[in-house]
């Protein structure tokens, strides 16, 4: 499990960075989360190929998080897309993605299937392979996190041992599982002997716009990867406060207090050139820290 950052600014493009959006890969399927401006050019810059995304997550109405969408959804029609696309969303988005296709006359070449996301936490979807749950963050006007959940896929099989013992195939999901084989003969075949420990699963939250709330710690506790906005520097703790947002000194603090594995640090405000003080900030309370660089993958 690995997340791509296509954009990791707030706000206005500034020093070559871009508004939020990101891809989370998941057993090499992408799922986008929020859709900034230059989503697209991102995209096409950093090699990223969208024709298996079929899951876009968006965190809130905030122009600088789903301003690339319309043309994005666009392109895709354009490009001739088939495959429906779900998209889970606040309830406003619709209304306005449906005036932008009515006023250019446009229908999409594939189905648009709309999730309005609901207050408080959802499971939004849950397959053999992924979940993705939202959650409550505390911003200015109502908006989400998201946890990414790569599931195990149970035992990896080990073949040439499954043939010697002579196990059907229509057996193997049983394996997966966990489970023992008994022959005909009525040897049993330990599962142990068969398969090895599989895929772990692997948890990714995603905090896009929030100020600093222990609220969220019940959701993202013990997460491989917690990615937290940090807006500010802490010295801007008040301005963070007062505009909903978090310092990096928060970030890490909720990193910390949530137990996770590793932190990603995004969101940052168009006033900061170089971003080399937020890594400072939070390696003093939080030691596995990433200040997010755009086109870069980091391992969930
Ligand atoms: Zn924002
Ligand atoms: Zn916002």
């Amino acid at each position: 499990m690995k997340v791509t950052i296509l954009g990791n600014n707030s706000a206005l493009p500034a020093y070559g960075r871009h508004p939020t959006c990101q891809i989370v890969w998941i057993n090499d399927e992408p799922v986008m989360l929020d859709c900034g401006e230059a989503a697209q050019i991102q995209m096409q810059r950093y090699g990223v190929r969208w024709r298996n995304l079929n899951h876009i997550c968006i965190s809130h109405m905030h122009g600088d998080h789903y301003f690339g969408l319309p043309g994005f959804i666009n392109s895709m029609s354009l490009l001739g897309r088939t495959n429906p696309l779900y998209l889970y969303a606040p309830a406003s988005l619709e209304g306005i993605l449906q005036q932008i296709m009515q006023v250019a006359d446009t229908e999409l070449s594939y189905p648009l299937h709309f999730h309005a996301l609901q207050e408080g936490s959802e499971l939004l979807l849950d397959n053999d392979v992924m979940s993705i749950q939202s959650f409550p963050v505390e911003h200015r006007i109502q908006t989400h996190g998201f946890m990414l959940t790569r599931k195990s896929g149970g035992r990896k099989l080990l073949p040439d041992k499954c043939k010697e013992y002579g196990i059907p195939s229509s057996y193997y999901s049983q394996l997966r599982k966990g489970a023992d084989y008994e022959t005909k003969e009525g040897v049993i075949v330990v599962n142990l002997q068969v398969t090895e420990e599989g895929r772990p699963i692997k948890k990714y939250a995603y905090c896009a716009d929030t100020l600093y709330t222990e609220s969220i710690l019940p959701y993202v506790q013990g997460v491989d990867t917690l990615y937290h906005e940090s807006t500010y520097l802490d010295n801007d703790r008040e301005k963070a406060m007062s505009r909903y947002h978090s310092t990096t000194a928060q970030a890490a603090d909720i990193a910390n207090k949530a137990g996770v594995k590793q932190l990603l640090l995004g969101h940052f405000s168009s006033k900061y050139k170089d971003l080399a003080a937020f890594k400072e900030e939070a390696v003093k309370t939080f030691f596995n820290v990433h200040v997010t660089e755009e086109g870069k993958t980091y391992e969930i």
